[in-house]
């Protein structure tokens, strides 16, 4: 299971623990692929979707929204570098105009450029919007916050904004 994949967000993925597989992304399936793992017996339905099933030319099958491994498997759940962890850790505000945009806007700027031998990390990777980062070009400003790799507990605050995107309210209790 490739939990790095991009992701629809059908259905909640719990470990056998009835915590998160992963949070950051947070672990998240698509219908298709919970059904598929539903007849597999390797999950339990923790809770189904109200008023969403599906049907096949034999069977009608209710979606999960909450699944949870029988087992617990050990996954490697540590704050990862990537673009989507660090516009959680910025909160998806661009640290130059300090206003907050959707995803679709949002790039990556590298705070020291890396003509100037920049690197690609925690402490100099920032969340930027289109224009600061095009206007900031190669200069060097100071971003709102001083970059550095987030706590776990940070980056859950992140999920909180984006609780209006989870299809199910009744994730909140398993994620928070
Ligand atoms: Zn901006």
């Amino acid at each position: 299971m490739n939990l790095n994949k991009k992701m629809s967000n059908d259905c909640l993925l719990l470990n056998g623990n009835g915590k998160p597989v992963s949070y950051f992304p947070l672990s998240t399936i698509d219908w298709k692929t919970a059904i598929r793992l539903l007849f597999t017996k390797n999950v339990i339905v923790i809770k189904n979707h109200e008023k969403w099933s599906v049907r096949s030319p034999s069977m009608e099958v209710e979606v999960p929204s909450i699944i949870m491994l029988r087992r617990f498997h050990k996954f490697q759940n540590y704050v990862k570098f990537s673009r989507s962890n660090v516009f959680l850790r910025d909160m998806y505000r661009c640290q130059y105009c300090e206003n907050i945009f959707d995803l679709k806007q949002l790039t990556l700027d590298h705070m020291i450029p890396r003509c100037k031998g920049g690197q690609t990390n925690w402490e100099n990777i920032v969340t930027s919007c289109k224009t600061c980062n095009t206007a900031k070009g190669s200069k060097i400003i100071k971003p709102i916050n001083e970059p550095k790799k987030p706590s776990f507990a940070h980056l859950l605050n992140g999920h909180k904004l984006n609780k209006k995107d989870f299809p199910d309210e009744a994730w909140i209790d398993y994620i928070f």
